[in-house]
């Protein structure tokens, strides 16, 4: 029941209408028999600074952040903890009584993701990733962190893709790297090569779910892990085209619920259960 001291933690982004993190968390809320209360709170892009300062100002004990503020909301905290430093992106911030601290928990929920739900060992492997914001850097970081052999970042913006390539060669000397634009004849013959491909741009996402895949079909083959990390709808285009040629597939299911248990943690200091998370929203 909600009263004086319930505690408010909550969503950040635009829209934000698509979310399973409120129904995710406050079923561990419950199940944990916590005074707290998980809202979805969208901010327009005009009013981000001041959503944000409202963070403070209400009290509010914690945020998840999602599209399109996971880099955009750096300027505006007080501190960052030394992944998100490192990445530039922030998924999750605490108030700790009026600082703001962010941090990335999206980098170990896709590694967590791929290895357990994906049964697919990173080191050694090649992978494609595409889309350079800000969940591609969690991408790029967890990959690397994990022992890439090799990756290849296709972007739209391909200025954007090639700067973002830069900064990780020099963090990632041992991973060899190539950056170049979402075309087919930069990326067909690549796409061969590779044992793992990530889209992580918002390409089919809910309310615009009958689009093209990001890439054609054809590139598709049946010796990838094919991972979308839109999960509403739970099969986007490319999901469906890479079933059809008979690649392994994962939607963004396992690594929201994964990163969304880092940072419930983060916050309150107790772990929902992961079981229970995955059978509220039907997966094994
Ligand atoms: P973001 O920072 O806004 O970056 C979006 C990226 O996608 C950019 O690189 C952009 O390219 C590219 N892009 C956008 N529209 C495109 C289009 N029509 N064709 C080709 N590329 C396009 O967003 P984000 O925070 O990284 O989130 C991206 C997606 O990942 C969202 O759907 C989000 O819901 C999902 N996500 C899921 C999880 C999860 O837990 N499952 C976690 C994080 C994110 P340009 O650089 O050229 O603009």
């Amino acid at each position: 029941m909600i009263d004086v001291r319930t505690k408010i933690l909550g969503l950040v982004g635009y829209p934000v209408e698509h979310s399973l993190s409120p129904l995710l968390h406050n079923q561990a809320i419950k199940r944990l028999n916590l005074n707290y209360v998980y809202l979805p709170l969208p901010i327009k892009p005009e009013n981000l600074r001041e959503g944000i300062e409202g963070i403070r100002a209400l009290g509010v004990l914690g945020v998840n952040v999602t599209i399109p503020y996971k880099e955009k909301v750096i300027p505006f905290l007080d501190e960052l903890d030394s992944l998100a430093n490192k990445i530039g992106a922030v998924n999750t911030i605490k108030n700790n009584n009026g600082i703001l601290k962010g941090y990335n928990t999206d980098v170990s929920g896709f590694a967590r993701m791929v290895e357990k739900d994906g049964g697919c060992k990173i080191k050694g492997k090649k992978a494609m990733v595409i889309g350079a914001g800000g969940a591609s850097k969690a991408v790029i970081t967890a990959l690397c962190s994990k022992g890439i052999k090799e990756l290849y970042l296709l972007n739209r913006n391909e200025e954007k893709g090639k700067n973002l390539i830069e900064i990780y060669k020099s963090k990632f000397p041992d991973v060899y790297f190539i950056a170049g634009g979402i075309r087919p004849e930069f990326y067909f013959s690549l796409v061969k090569k590779i044992d793992l491909l990530v889209d992580t741009t918002p390409v089919g996402m809910a309310p615009k779910e009958n689009v093209d895949p990001v890439i054609i079909p054809e590139a598709l083959h049946s010796n990838l892990l094919v991972i979308d990390l839109v999960y509403n709808p739970g099969e986007t285009t490319l999901i469906k085209a890479a079933k059809k040629r008979g690649a392994k597939t994962l939607n963004g299911l396992g690594m929201l619920i994964y990163q969304g248990s880092e940072s419930f943690q983060i916050w309150t200091g107790y772990t929902p259960e992961i079981s229970h998370w995955k059978k509220i929203i039907k997966i094994k």
